[in-house]
This record gives C-alpha cells, structure tokens and sequence, in this order.
C-alpha cells in the first residue's frame, strides 16, 4: 500500500495552525482534561488574537463539552467541513461528545473505527488559522494515540505535554509514557505535576494528599532529563467549576492554581 491519502489532507488541513500539543498522561484520573481546559482557557486569555482549539480526542470519554460549558451544542457540517463549537471568540472545541445522542451514550468502539474518527477530526475539522491546537487524548498509550502521533507527526507536531499527579502510580505510569514519546519521536514539552498540595482553607495547613515518595515529578524529570512545567495544587473549587462548566481562570484569578496555570502557559 502507498502513503496514506488522509496525510496530505490531514497536513493541508493544519498548515494554518502553528502549534500542535499533544495533552498525555500515563493514567486516568491525574486531571488531564482538566488541563487541557485550563491551558486553553489561559493561552486565549493571553491576548485576544491568540486563538485556541481544543481536539476532544477522547473517544470513549469525552469530557470537554462539560468542562468548558458547552454540553448540548451541535456541531454542524458545511462545505469547509465541520465547524468547531466555540467556547468564546478565540476559543474553539471539536468532540465526540458533540456527535453523541445523549451524554450517557457510551461509545463502544473497536481500535479501526477510533483510528478512523481521529483522522476525520483531524482533516475534516474547519480551525480557521490557530495559534494553539490542543489535542485532549485519552490516558495511557493506545490506537488512538498511534493515530494521532502518525498523522500528527507527518503535519508537524510541536510536542506533547504530559500531566501527572505526585503518586508513585501515576509517575510509574508516566515514565512509560516518556518512553512512548522517546520512541516515535514526538518532543516533550514538559510535565506539569497536577493535585501537588493541598492547602486547607480554614487553618491553611499543607498536606500532601498523594506523598510522593521517590522526590515526585521534579525527581522523575531530573532523571530522565525532561523540563517540570508546574505544580497545580489540588483546589475543590477548581473541581467544582469542572462540574459547572464555568471558567475558572476568571471565577478566581487570584487562586494559587490559576497563578501556578499562568506560570506553565507563559512556559509553553
Ligand atoms: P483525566 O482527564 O486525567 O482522567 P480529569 O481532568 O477528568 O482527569 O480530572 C479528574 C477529576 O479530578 C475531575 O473531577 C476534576 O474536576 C478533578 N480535578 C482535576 N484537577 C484538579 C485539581 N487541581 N483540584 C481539584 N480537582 C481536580
């Protein structure tokens, strides 16, 4: 068989978007997704001509319309392709969950049929031009991941970043996922340590909810040479405006966790 014809579309399809960023974690649970909302919510915050695309491509658990508040929305299909839902001007989001009947449907999908919804994403999505595309994929190193690297790859992927929590399983988790990165090639932007502290609001104590025994993230990037983007301390009310779908980077932009997000967006 010869190339893929889907490359050439797929690198067409993106010429006009400058960054592409893979969002990776080695488990489920670490606040991936949560990440990826918030990454998206802080770089269109930037500057007003920054424009952000979120890819939900997390085909069996597609949490972005929830996330950033558009549960519900339709994405509809014209002659450029299909239409991103946006989130704000220069915020934009495709998802699986926006092709779903209802949210509890679940998607029940062999390797092939995901490989082929993650390729129509990426050459049927209409972007506009984008400064950031940030591609939400689903934990660990699956088909959809292969896909997404391969044709990303051949359309100039910026590189990944990968999220974790302190806790010895999930770094364990994330190693592998450095090596999948090392091993087809993709850069590694940094690691962002999600859920680090948490800081009681009532007396202000600090407890490590997840100890990191073995020196955490900042330990496991020294080791294997790779650069820590931040720490986001874990905050209910972050988790409360996942929930709601409500921005939390304005709600409390005075929060240790928006301003450790500044920190990280201002790194990538
Ligand atoms: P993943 O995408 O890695 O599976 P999610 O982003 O869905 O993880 O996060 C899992 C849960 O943890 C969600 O309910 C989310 O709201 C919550 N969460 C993530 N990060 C934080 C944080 N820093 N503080 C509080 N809750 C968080």
């Amino acid at each position: 068989a010869g190339p893929d014809p889907a490359i050439e579309i797929i690198k067409n399809r993106l010429s006009n978007v400058k960054h592409k960023i893979l969002i990776l974690s080695g488990k489920g649970g670490v606040g991936k997704s949560t990440l990826t909302s918030l990454l998206g919510h802080g770089l269109s915050a930037k500057n007003a001509d920054i424009n952000v695309g979120i890819l939900d491509a997390d085909i069996c658990g597609p949490s972005q319309p929830r996330v950033l508040g558009v549960r519900g929305e339709q994405v509809h299909n014209s002659g450029s392709g299909w239409s991103p839902v946006y989130v704000k001007d220069n915020l934009s989001l495709m998802s699986i969950g926006f092709l779903l009947g209802s949210p509890d449907d679940a998607v029940i999908w062999r390797g092939p049929k995901k490989n082929g919804m993650i390729k129509q994403f990426l050459s049927e999505v209409d972007w506009g031009d984008l400064d950031y595309l940030l591609i939400d994929t689903p934990p660990g190193t699956s088909d959809e991941h292969l896909s997404s690297v391969q044709y990303l790859s051949e359309a100039g992927l910026t590189g990944a970043v990968i999220v974790t929590t302190p806790q010895e399983v999930a770094l364990l988790d994330v190693r592998k996922e450095i090596q999948f990165c090392k091993k087809v090639a993709v850069p590694i932007l940094g690691v962002i340590e999600n859920m680090s502290l948490f800081v009681c609001p009532n007396c202000h104590t600090r407890s490590e909810i997840f100890p990191a025994t073995t020196g955490g993230a900042s330990q496991m990037c020294n080791d294997l040479g790779v650069s820590l983007l931040g720490n986001l301390p874990l905050d209910p009310l972050l988790a409360r405006c996942c929930d709601s779908g409500a921005d939390f980077t304005t709600e409390l932009p005075q929060s240790p966790a928006v301003q450790q997000l500044h920190h990280i967006v201002d790194r990538i």
